[in-house]
C-alpha cells in the first residue's frame, strides 16, 4: 500500500503563467559557504574585493564540499557568521551590488567537447561548479554521482507534491531539453544504464512534453512513469522504495532542477549561482516563479512579487509541509530553497491548543515510511529516546504528514526531532 496525503495543492496562482521571470539582480546578497556545523570551505575573497557574477568566492575544502560562487557583481562587504535559515549560525559572504551585473569570461558559452568528458572529469566539474541537490538537504552532486553502481537506473525526479510550490513544474515546461540533457550527463557520471523519468499524474502535460523531447538525446532510453499525486511523493526515500532494483538496492535519484544545473555547468560553463523559486501564498500580491540569485534576501523576493497584501502569520522557506518557518525577512535563500511562502492565519493554522493523543491511528495511516509516529512521540514525551529509536525514529523523513492529520494538534515533528538530534 502507498501511503501519503492527497493535499489541496493551491498551485493555480503560479501555474496560470508558468513562465520563469527574471527579476532585476538584487542590490545585496548574503551567500552561505556551508550548512551550520558542516565541513567548512575555504573563502578566497576578502572584504573590499571586487567580484563578478560566477566568480569563485570559496574553494572546496575536502571531498564532501563544493565551491561557492558570487551571484551578483560588486564588492565583498562582509565575511562573517550570520543566522542561517536552518537555525544556528554559519559563515557567509555579503556582496553589495555595483549594478553592472558583470560576468566572468566564458560564462554561458559552450564548453569545448563537453560530450566527450569522462565520468571523473564530470564529477570534478560538478564540484568546482558548486553543484548540490537543489532540495533542502543540498547533497553535493559529485558525492551522489560517486555512489553509482553499474547497471542501475537513474530516476529523474519530476514530482512536486507540496502545495503552492511549482518551481520545478515551471522549469520542466520552459526547459525540458536542458533538463533531459543534464540528466543524461549525470547518468554518464553515475555509470547508470538508463533514465527513468517520474512525475505525478496531475502533470500529464509535463510527462508528454519531456517524452516528446527525448529524441534530442544521444542516449534515448528514457522511460516515464506517472505516480499518484500524493505527498510526499518527491521524497527520495519514498521514491527509492517504489523503484527498488531487483537486488533490493534503491536507484540513484536526481531532481529536474539539479539536472538543469548539471547541463548549465557542464555544457555552458555556468556555476550554480541562481535557481528557479516560487514566491507564493495568499499574502503575496503577485505569486510567481522567478530565477533567483543565491543569497537574495527574503524581503527583496517579496518586493519582486509586488509585496505583501497583509501581514503573514507564517513565512516559510520551502513548502508548507516540511519547509522552515522564518521569523526574519533579513535572511537569504539557499541553493536548496524551492519556494518562499507567506501564509495567512486561516491557512497557516496555529488555532487551538494541543490535546492528549486519542490513539486514533491517523498518523500511522499516513506515514510514508511506515513507522509509528504515535509511539515515537509518546516515547519522546517521556524522554525514552531508546524506545523511540526502536519504533523507528531514525527512519523519519520529516515529511510532516503525522502532524498535519493529528486531530489533537500534537507537535509531532518537534517531538521526533527531539529524539533524533
Ligand atoms: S513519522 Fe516522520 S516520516 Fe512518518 S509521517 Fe511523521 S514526519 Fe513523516
Ligand atoms: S494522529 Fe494524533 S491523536 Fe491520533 S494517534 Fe496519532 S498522535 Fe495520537
Amino acid at each position: 500500500m502507498r501511503r501519503g496525503l492527497r493535499l489541496d495543492l493551491k498551485k493555480e496562482a503560479t501555474l496560470l503563467a508558468w513562465t520563469l521571470r527574471r527579476a532585476a539582480p538584487p542590490s545585496k546578497v548574503r551567500i552561505f559557504l556551508n550548512l551550520p556545523g558542516a565541513a567548512s570551505v575555504r573563502p578566497c575573497v576578502e572584504p573590499g574585493e571586487s567580484v563578478r557574477v560566477g566568480q569563485r568566492i570559496a574553494r572546496p575544502a575536502g571531498p564532501h564540499t563544493v565551491a561557492v560562487h558570487a551571484s551578483i557583481s560588486g564588492v565583498v562587504s562582509v565575511l562573517q557568521k550570520f543566522l542561517h535559515p536552518y537555525g544556528g549560525e554559519a559563515e557567509a559572504v555579503e556582496i553589495q551590488s555595483d549594478s553592472k551585473d558583470e560576468k566572468i569570461p566564458g560564462l554561458g558559452e559552450e564548453r569545448m567537447n563537453w560530450e566527450d568528458l569522462s565520468p571523473e572529469e564530470l564529477k570534478k566539474i560538478f564540484q568546482e561548479s558548486g553543484l548540490v541537490q537543489m532540495r533542502e538537504a543540498m547533497v553535493p552532486l559529485h558525492v551522489k554521482a560517486g555512489r553509482g553502481i553499474k547497471n542501475e537506473t537513474l530516476i529523474l525526479n519530476g514530482c512536486e507534491s507540496e502545495p503552492y510550490v511549482t518551481s520545478a513544474h515551471a522549469l520542466m515546461m520552459s526547459h525540458p531539453v536542458e533538463a533531459l540533457k543534464g540528466a543524461e550527463i549525470f547518468r554518464k557520471a553515475l555509470g547508470a544504464d538508463r533514465i527513468h523519468f517520474v512525475t505525478e499524474d496531475n502533470k500529464l502535460e509535463v510527462a508528454e512534453l519531456l517524452q516528446s523531447k527525448v529524441y534530442f538525446l544521444k542516449w534515448k532510453q528514457v522511460d516515464t512513469t506517472l505516480l499518484p499525486a500524493l505527498y510526499p511523493q518527491e521524497d527520495e526515500q519514498v521514491l527509492g522504495r517504489q523503484f527498488q532494483e531487483a537486488d533490493g538496492k534503491s536507484p540513484e535519484i536526481l531532481d529536474v532542477t539539479s539536472a538543469f544545473a548539471v547541463w548549465e555547468a557542464v555544457a555552458r560553463q555556468k556555476p550554480l549561482y541562481e535557481r528557479p523559486l516560487t514566491v507564493g501564498g495568499e499574502c503575496v500580491i503577485e505569486p510567481k516563479n522567478f530565477w533567483v540569485r543565491n543569497g537574495t534576501l527574503l524581503e527583496t523576493l517579496f518586493k519582486n512579487a509586488k509585496g505583501l497584501l497583509r501581514q503573514p502569520e507564517k513565512v516559510i522557506l520551502g513548502g508548507p509541509m516540511r519547509g522552515r518557518v522564518q521569523k526574519l525577512l533579513d535572511i537569504p535563500v539557499l541553493k536548496g530553497t524551492t519556494a518562499l511562502l507567506a501564509l495567512p492565519r486561516e491557512i497557516a493554522g496555529g488555532t487551538g491548543e494541543e490535546e492528549p493523543c486519542i490513539r486514533c491511528g491517523r498518523c500511522v495511516e499516513v506515514c510514508p515510511v511506515e513507522i509509528s509516529p504515535v509511539m515515537i512521540t509518546l516515547a519522546a514525551e517521556k524522554n525514552l529516546n531508546e524506545l523511540a529509536q526502536e519504533y523507528g525514529a531514525g527512519e523519519c523523513i520529516y515529511c510532516g504528514n503525522c502532524g498535519f492529520v493529528c486531530p489533537s494538534r500534537r507537535p509531532m515533528l518537534e517531538l521526533i526531532r527531539r529524539v533524533v538530534s
